[in-house]
């Protein structure tokens, strides 16, 4: 099971606010083992109104991302087709709904199911 600092979804719940109406999207670090989460990873994305991009290329080749994050503006918290692509390269996967509260995120695995996770506070 997955452990996340509620510090972490704080940060990116603000994030996610700032970005709004577009999409926000970030990585997740933390450390592997133990399967933390306790860091957020930002690298350049093109976000828009209805979709978050990342040109995968530039995402180094690090252990220590773990996840993936991104917002969705509509406030359905469900993965798209192309998500539930993309879930694929992750072991855990977060999306925001809008309005982006702690109780408006889902959990997900590489297979797009939705998991639970456990959070830390710090
Ligand atoms: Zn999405």
């Amino acid at each position: 099971m997955w452990s996340i600092k509620k510090s972490v979804l704080l940060n990116a719940l603000k994030s996610a606010e700032n970005y709004y109406p577009d999409e926000f999207m970030c990585f997740l670090g933390g450390q592997k083992k133990e399967n933390i989460i306790d860091e957020i990873v930002f690298l350049p994305t093109s976000t828009t109104i209805d979709s978050a991009t990342i040109n995968e290329t530039i995402i180094p080749f690090d252990e220590s991302i773990l996840g993936s994050l991104h917002s969705h503006p509509n406030g359905y918290a469900t993965p798209s087709l192309a998500d539930k692509k993309f879930f694929t390269k992750y072991n855990l996967n977060l999306i925001f709904g809008y309005p982006f509260t702690l109780t408006n995120i889902n959990f997900f695995n590489a297979k797009s199911e939705k998991i639970k996770i456990n959070l830390i506070e710090d």
